[in-house]
């Protein structure tokens, strides 16, 4: 097949202003027409292929090959757009002129093996507003948020037509009718007044700078949950359909809570970096242990070492440092508490609601607590795993395997680091509650900084002993063969 020039590119709906204003920018291999500049980095794969679609209307073979679609993908029912792995990334970013970490963002889960999956609807999630400019976000697509951070309006999940889902998919419907209802062609897109959001000042900008934060908090989340892989079979082992499958997943539940934070927070809560212990690395038995672990591998059901009297005596030292650190506090003010007056529950999403007039540290106080307190007990490892990971201490010892004490004093070295973690978690802690107070609420649930934190690593957290950003990847490399 050979690819259309841009010449033969039929006009489309000629007089939309956007055509006009932005000269058209021309690939340098195939010409397909593409305004780079009219997509934006959190826009989802949807949003900016119907809009490539309007722009070149090529037939569907056309369009599988201007996108890259690997060729042992069967096309037939059109391509599930939730999942990246149906494309060659690096073909499909030149194709539209974006960078590949755009496209990345574009999807919401790279491989359709990923139990987030599930967490994200499989037919069009909406803002009207947003749709009617052109732009649609990759986050819509998670049923955990339930609203458009830029506009505040509540998501429609079908076409206002004729009450039909639009598929969440690459196929006849978007070639025929791109950016519109496939079923019975009903444009989203309004127009007159179709442009690039980026291009407006003011009130649409910090709406997209608020969806991003949005974006940005979600999937730096979705790391620390490492949600693993997709559950396909029952519990006979039979593989299930796909509507089941979704259904009995417990992912969209764990992160119900975000899309609910969004409802009460102008901004996402803080996810503050940590320290490691100093000299972390020469106590736990030289460098040949790597200090990163991807999350997934933290693997807390299979490993726990120090689940024994180790607990009772760390538990010890948790209380201590807890009394100390509430009467300190109480020289100066009330610490809040969850049975307060000022303090609603929302038991639905497992969390606590405070007004902004509370003093920030205390809030801090609670949220430390919450981190370390729930769910401390054995029930948490007979009848809770595999729904639930656990939480506080036994999770932070549950995380631990990538970081085993040395054989020499280990007392001592869980000692010192479980002092440190606590320090650490406090400072977090009041981090995040000062950053609520300026939102003008508090929202809180040990969900928001678990001890599991302490043993992560994420990319853009401070690694000293491992400063030099090629020896992370080596240390990557060296931790994914560690099967
Ligand atoms: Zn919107
Ligand atoms: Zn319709």
């Amino acid at each position: 097949m050979s690819a259309p020039e841009s010449d033969d590119a039929r006009p489309v709906a000629g007089t939309l202003p956007w055509q006009e204003r932005n000269p058209i920018s021309v690939a340098h291999r195939t010409t397909y027409t593409t305004r780079a500049a009219w997509t934006c980095e959190v826009e989802s794969a949807w949003s900016r292929f119907a809009k490539f679609q309007l722009l070149n209307r090529l037939s569907w073979t056309q369009l599988g090959e201007a996108l890259a679609i690997l060729p042992a993908i069967n096309t037939g029912e059109g391509i599930d757009l939730r999942a990246a792995d149906a494309f060659r990334l690096t073909d499909l970013a030149d194709t539209l002129h974006i960078g590949l970490h755009d496209i990345e963002h574009s999807f919401c889960t790279a491989n359709r093996g990923d139990s987030l999956l599930d967490a994200a609807s499989p037919s069009l999630r909406f803002c009207l507003t947003c749709a009617s400019t052109g732009f649609h976000a990759t986050l819509f697509q998670f049923t955990a948020f339930r609203r458009c951070p830029i506009h505040g309006c509540e998501l429609c999940e079908a076409c206002t037509s004729c009450g039909q889902p639009l598929a969440y998919r690459l196929g006849a419907g978007l070639v025929r009718h791109p950016y519109a209802c496939p079923s019975c062609g009903r444009s989203l897109l309004a127009a007159a007044s179709l442009r690039h959001l980026l291009a407006n000042a003011g009130t649409e900008t910090t709406g997209l700078d608020r969806l991003r934060a949005w974006h940005d908090y979600f999937f730096r989340y979705l790391q620390l949950l490492g949600p693993g892989r997709r559950r396909i079979r029952d519990e006979a082992g039979q593989y299930l359909p796909g509507d089941e499958i979704q259904a009995c997943s417990d992912i969209p539940r764990r992160l119900a809570f975000i899309g609910e934070l969004e409802r009460h927070l102008r901004s996402p809560p803080e996810l503050p970096s940590v320290d490691p212990v100093p000299g972390a690395s020469a106590r736990s038995g030289g460098g040949s242990r790597p200090a990163v672990r991807q999350p997934s591998r933290c693997a807390w059901a299979a490993d726990w070492p120090h689940v024994d009297h180790t607990c009772v005596t760390l538990c010890a030292i948790y209380r201590k440092i807890r009394k100390n650190r509430v009467r300190r506090l109480a020289r100066s003010i009330r610490p809040v508490q969850p049975e307060d007056g000022s303090v609603r529950h929302s038991p639905e999403f497992g969390l606590l609601l405070c007004d902004g007039n509370t003093s920030a540290r205390s809030i801090a106080l609670l949220g430390w607590r919450l981190t370390w307190e729930r769910r401390f007990s054995i029930q948490t490892l007979t009848r809770c795993q595999g729904n639930y990971p656990p939480f506080g201490l036994l999770e932070w010892l549950a995380f631990m395997p990538a970081h085993l004490p040395p054989s020499v004093a280990p007392q001592e070295w869980l000692h010192r680091h479980f002092v440190h973690a606590l320090g650490q978690t406090w400072n977090a802690w009041c981090a995040i509650s000062s950053g609520m107070q300026e939102n003008g609420c508090y929202v809180l649930s040990p969900l928001l900084f678990p001890a599991r934190l302490l043993w992560l690593d994420f990319p853009d957290m401070h690694v000293p002993e491992v400063a030099d950003p090629r020896t992370r990847v080596a240390l990557h490399r060296e931790t994914a063969n560690d099967t």
